[in-house]
């Protein structure tokens, strides 16, 4: 994988950690995303493409934090949303409510840390 082939992406694209590449619905998850996020964005007005690089990322991070629970990357203290998870679900379990939802949000975010430019991370 050369990232200098998408320069559109701006520099700092994580490298996916090595089980990524021995999973073969990694592969082609990342590979989508990767070439959608190469093309330029639709000029305005145009109508939105049937799949943006935004929703081939969360496929992704869903499959990862789906499939990858054993190597998801942990929370990042760095990192805001990361942060906003942890603090959302102590809160949940200090009132005594369901943590799942905010787990799994939460397992997607991480999951987003392995191959989402570190400078967008935080969106969702
Ligand atoms: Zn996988
Ligand atoms: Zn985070």
């Amino acid at each position: 994988m050369d990232d200098e082939t998408f320069p559109a992406d701006g520099d700092d694209w994580p490298i996916p950690p090595a089980w990524m590449w021995g999973c073969e619905g990694c592969v082609e998850l990342y590979s989508t995303m990767k070439s959608l996020a190469a093309e330029p964005p639709p000029p305005p007005g145009a109508a939105e493409p049937a799949e943006g690089a935004g929703s081939a990322q969360v496929r992704l991070a869903r499959h990862i934090a789906a499939e990858h629970r054993a190597e998801l990357p942990a929370y990042a203290g760095s990192c805001t949303r990361c942060v906003d998870y942890q603090t959302r679900t102590a809160r949940d379990r200090a009132m005594g409510r369901s943590t799942l939802t905010t787990e799994q949000l939460g397992r997607q975010h991480r999951a987003r840390h392995a191959f989402v430019p570190h400078s967008t991370v935080h969106l969702l």
